[in-house]
C-alpha cells in the first residue's frame, strides 16, 4: 500500500479527538481515500462539493466526508459501523421521493430512496437509505451510523 504516503490529509480542529472517541486512526482515513480516488468511489455532495466515500476492509466499515484542496484532503467528518450493507439487493423505496443532495461519482447520477438491506450477526433487516440507482451502492449518513445502526449493533451484541 505506498499509495497511502501519497495522501496528504489535514485533520479539521476537533476532528482528531472525535476519531479517538469513534476509535478511527489516521490510516483507516488513508484507505478509504486511496480506494476512493483510485476507484473513484465516492459520491459527490451538489452543494458544498464534498465528498463522501467508504471502505470496509474487515468487519467495519469506514466512512469520510472530504474536501479536495490543491495538495491535500480537507478532512470533515469520519464515521463508521459494524453492521453490513447487502450490495445488489436494494429494492424500490416506498417512502415519497425526496431530494438527497449527493450523486454518484462513477455513475453521475442523482442518489435516490432505495429499501436496503443490511445485515448485523445473523439478523437481516431493510431500511430506507439513499442508494444510487444505476451501481446500486448505499450512502450511509453520519447521523445514520451514530444512531440509529450504532443502536441496533448495541442490542444485537447485548442478545
Ligand atoms: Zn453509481
Amino acid at each position: 500500500m505506498n499509495r497511502l504516503d501519497a495522501i496528504q490529509i489535514h485533520l479539521e480542529p476537533g476532528l482528531r479527538a472525535l476519531m479517538e472517541a469513534r476509535g478511527i486512526t489516521e490510516e483507516d482515513v488513508c484507505r478509504v481515500l486511496t480506494f476512493a480516488e483510485g476507484e473513484r468511489r465516492f459520491y459527490t455532495q451538489k452543494v458544498t462539493d464534498h465528498r463522501l466515500a467508504s471502505f470496509t476492509p474487515a468487519k467495519v466499515t469506514y466512512w469520510v466526508e472530504y474536501g479536495l484542496k490543491v495538495d491535500d484532503y480537507e478532512i470533515r467528518s469520519v464515521y463508521s459501523h459494524r453492521m453490513k450493507i447487502l450490495e445488489g439487493f436494494n429494492m424500490p423505496s416506498k417512502k415519497e421521493p425526496e431530494e438527497i443532495g449527493w450523486l454518484c461519482a462513477k455513475c453521475d447520477l442523482p442518489l435516490e430512496l432505495a429499501a436496503v438491506k443490511l445485515t448485523y450477526l445473523d439478523e437481516t433487516f431493510v431500511v430506507d437509505l439513499p442508494a444510487c440507482p444505476s451501481c446500486q451502492r448505499v450512502l450511509v449518513s453520519e447521523e445514520n451510523a451514530v444512531g440509529k445502526m450504532a443502536l441496533a449493533e448495541q442490542m444485537l451484541e447485548d442478545k
